[in-house]
C-alpha cells in the first residue's frame, strides 16, 4: 500500500517538483526538501509536504529519492559535505536510496557502492520524458540495480512513469540513458545537416521528409522532433525552438557520454564531435532552446 511507504524526496526542481506531486496524489507519504526556498515553496503550493532539513526529511523514510543536477550533488548528499552529516549515515538501516538524477555511470556506481557499504539498498533510475512527462506521470525510467531492488521500486516508479525498464546492475540505468542520448544527439545533427543540404540542392522540406521518413533515414529526430517547421506540426521547430529538450541538457548528457566513451576506451569519433557541437550551441545562445535548433547554427555557418 503506497500510504505505508514514506519517501524522502530531495531535489524539488523542474523535474522533482512534479514527480513528488504525483507520488503524493498516488497516496505515498512524502517529505520533500530542496536547498532552494523557492523550490520548496512551489512544492508546498502543489500539495507536497515538506521538511525543514534533509535530515528531517529522511527521518523514518523507507525510500530516499534524489533528483539533483549532477553526480557531485548526489555524492555530497550521500556522504556529507561542508561539515553536514551525510544521508547514508543518518538513514535507518536498509533504506532504499533511489537516485533519479542523470549522472556519470562511474558516479552512479560509486554512490550505490557507498549506500550498500553503509547498510542500505541502492538503485539508479534516470529518466527521459522531460518536464511534460514529469507532470503527466509518463516518464521512462531506466533502472540499474539488483533484480529484487528493481521489483521493490517498480510500483513507485510506475506512479511517475509509463515505462520502467531494468537495464542491469548498478549504473545500468545511467548507461542506457547516455547511450540513447548519444544516438539522439548525433542523429539530430545528421538530420539537420541533411535538411540544410537539401535546401542548398533545391529540395523542399516536405519532399525530403516524405522520402526520408519512409526510407532508411527514418529516426525519432526526423519523424517526431523534426528540426524544420512544417512536416511534423508538433515539433519544437514550429514554435521557434522552445524546448522540448533544451540544448543545455543535451550538452550535459553528451558530456556524460563522452566521459564514458573515454573511460571505456571506445574508438568513437562522432560522440566527442557531437559533444563539442552541442557545447558550442549551448554557449552561443542555444542552452534554453530545443536541441533541434542546432539546424539554425548549421545553416548560419554554411558558406554561400
Ligand atoms: P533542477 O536544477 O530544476 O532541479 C534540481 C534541484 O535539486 C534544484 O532545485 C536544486 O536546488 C536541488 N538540489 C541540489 N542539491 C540539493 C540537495 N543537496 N538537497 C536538496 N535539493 C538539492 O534540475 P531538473 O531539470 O529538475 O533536473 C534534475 C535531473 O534530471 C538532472 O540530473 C537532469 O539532467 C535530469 N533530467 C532533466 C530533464 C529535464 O527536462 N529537465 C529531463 C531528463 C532528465
Amino acid at each position: 500500500m503506497p500510504e505505508q511507504i514514506t519517501v524522502a524526496f530531495l531535489g524539488l526542481g523542474h523535474m522533482g517538483g512534479p514527480m513528488a506531486v504525483n507520488l503524493v496524489r498516488a497516496g505515498y507519504t512524502v517529505a520533500g526538501f530542496d536547498v532552494v526556498p523557492a523550490a520548496l515553496e512551489a512544492a508546498q503550493t502543489h500539495g507536497v509536504p515538506t521538511a525543514a532539513s534533509p535530515l528531517d526529511a529522511i527521518g523514518g523514510a523507507d525510500v530516499v529519492l534524489t533528483m539533483f543536477p549532477s553526480g557531485q550533488h548526489v555524492l555530497d548528499a550521500y556522504g556529507g559535505a561542508e561539515g553536514q552529516p551525510g544521508l547514508l549515515a543518518e538513514a535507518k538501516p536498509g533504506t532504499m536510496f533511489l537516485d533519479c538524477s542523470t549522472i556519470n555511470v562511474d558516479e552512479a556506481r560509486e554512490a550505490s557502492a557507498l549506500a550498500i557499504a553503509a547498510g542500505h539498498r541502492a538503485v539508479d533510475a534516470p529518466v527521459s520524458g522531460g518536464v511534460v512527462g514529469a507532470e503527466a506521470g509518463t516518464l521512462t525510467f531506466m533502472v540499474g540495480g539488483e533484480a529484487a531492488d528493481f521489483e521493490a521500486v517498480r510500483p513507485l516508479l510506475e506512479v511517475m512513469g509509463k515505462r520502467v525498464v531494468h537495464c542491469g546492475g548498478h549504473g545500468g540505468g545511467q548507461a542506457a540513458k547516455i547511450c540513447n542520448n548519444l544516438i539522439l544527439g548525433v542523429s539530430m545533427i545528421a538530420v539537420s545537416e541533411a535538411f540544410v543540404l537539401g535546401e542548398k540542392l533545391g529540395l523542399t522540406h516536405q519532399a525530403l521528409f516524405d522520402v526520408a521518413s519512409n526510407a532508411s533515414g527514418q529516426c525519432w529526430a526526423l519523424t517526431t522532433n523534426c528540426p524544420v517547421p512544417g512536416p511534423v506540426p508538433t515539433s519544437p521547430a514550429n514554435r521557434d525552438y522552445q524546448p522540448g529538450f533544451a540544448g543545455a541538457l543535451m550538452a550535459k548528457d553528451l558530456r556524460l557520454a563522452l566521459n564514458a566513451l573515454e573511460s571505456t576506451g571506445v574508438a568513437a569519433r562522432l560522440g566527442p564531435l557531437a559533444s563539442e557541437i552541442y557545447d558550442t550551441f549551448a554557449a552561443e545562445g542555444g542552452a534554453g532552446r530545443d536541441f533541434s535548433g542546432i539546424i539554425t547554427d548549421i545553416r548560419d555557418k554554411s558558406q554561400r
